[in-house]
């Protein structure tokens, strides 16, 4: 087959999956790992069968870095790329604060947010050169964390186990992007997230105790609440069943914390960030 109709199969293919606009990503990464036509009719085959273009490369973008990743751990989502800006806000607007920073990510997965926040504020104006540990229970994440990590964030600490182990220690800014599909009506994942992603990242352990997958956020208030110094900030990525809880929750449980709702750009609740006052 000459390269133009092997393109043009392809090309028709995608589209039929309705993925056309994955088409130059693909001729991307061929040229990238110098693959012929070949490639293209395993790309197709492997999307054809749901495989997430993420998985098939084995990297994504994330803001304007390149992460590792495999089936072990969620797909970095555009979504949490907002949260690292609102981070950065806060901890800009606050750099006379502190001396130094202590970032840690909860349930860091391929370790996207919380490597980004380190990598951007030390880039940023000012400079902010925080110190970071990453938290990840699953096992199954640990080798493509570890990989990031090599990459990006060669001083960062790994903790493997839970963040109710994580020996806590003082810091400025506790973020995490934790499970929090409650599979309850509407609020379920995509099928082919559902088939391919892995659901320790997407479903909470307790949802027979919180069916509103709202047990992770209790965790991690209380995590805030032991180890963020005054002045410093947590902030969530959540879901539709959490943003309508979780405001009440802190102003009646936290009163030493303020906290406010943040839309993605999709307009849904998505963010929570809460700074302790004192
Ligand atoms: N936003 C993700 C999704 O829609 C869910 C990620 C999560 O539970 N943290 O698949």
């Amino acid at each position: 087959m000459t390269d133009e109709a092997a393109f043009i199969l392809f090309q028709k293919g995608m589209e039929a999956l309705g993925v056309k606009h994955e088409v130059r990503w693909v001729l991307d990464e061929m040229l990238r790992l110098g693959r012929g036509d070949s490639y293209l009719q395993e790309v197709l085959q492997r999307r054809s069968k749901g495989e997430p273009l993420a998985y098939i490369f084995g990297h994504w973008a994330f803001r304007s870095h390149e992460f590792h990743v495999a089936p072990g751990v969620l797909i970095p989502r555009p979504e949490t790329e907002e949260l690292v800006d609102l981070v950065l806000e806060r901890m800009r607007s606050r750099n006379r604060t502190f001396p130094s920073w202590h970032i840690v990510d909860a349930g860091a997965g391929s370790g996207c947010l919380g490597i980004a926040l380190q990598l951007e504020a030390g880039n940023s104006r000012p400079q902010l050169d925080p110190k970071l540990t990453l938290i990840e229970l699953s096992e199954e994440a640990w080798p493509c964390l570890e990989k990031n990590i090599a990459q990006h964030a060669p001083t960062a600490n790994l903790f493997k186990g839970s963040w109710l182990e994580w020996p806590p220690e003082r810091i400025q800014v506790l973020v995490s992007n934790p499970p929090y599909i409650s599979g309850v009506g509407a609020d379920k994942p995509d099928e082919s997230v559902a088939e391919w992603e892995p659901h320790s990242a997407l479903f909470p352990e307790d949802l027979r105790r919180f069916p509103d997958a709202s047990g992770p956020y209790r965790e991690l208030i209380r995590l805030a609440q032991h180890c963020v110094e005054p002045g410093g900030i947590a902030a969530f990525e959540l879901g539709a069943p959490q943003a309508s809880w979780i405001s009440e929750h802190v102003k009646q449980n936290y009163p030493l914390w303020s906290g406010e709702l943040v839309s993605d750009m999709g307009g849904k609740a998505r963010f929570w960030i809460m700074q302790r006052l004192a």
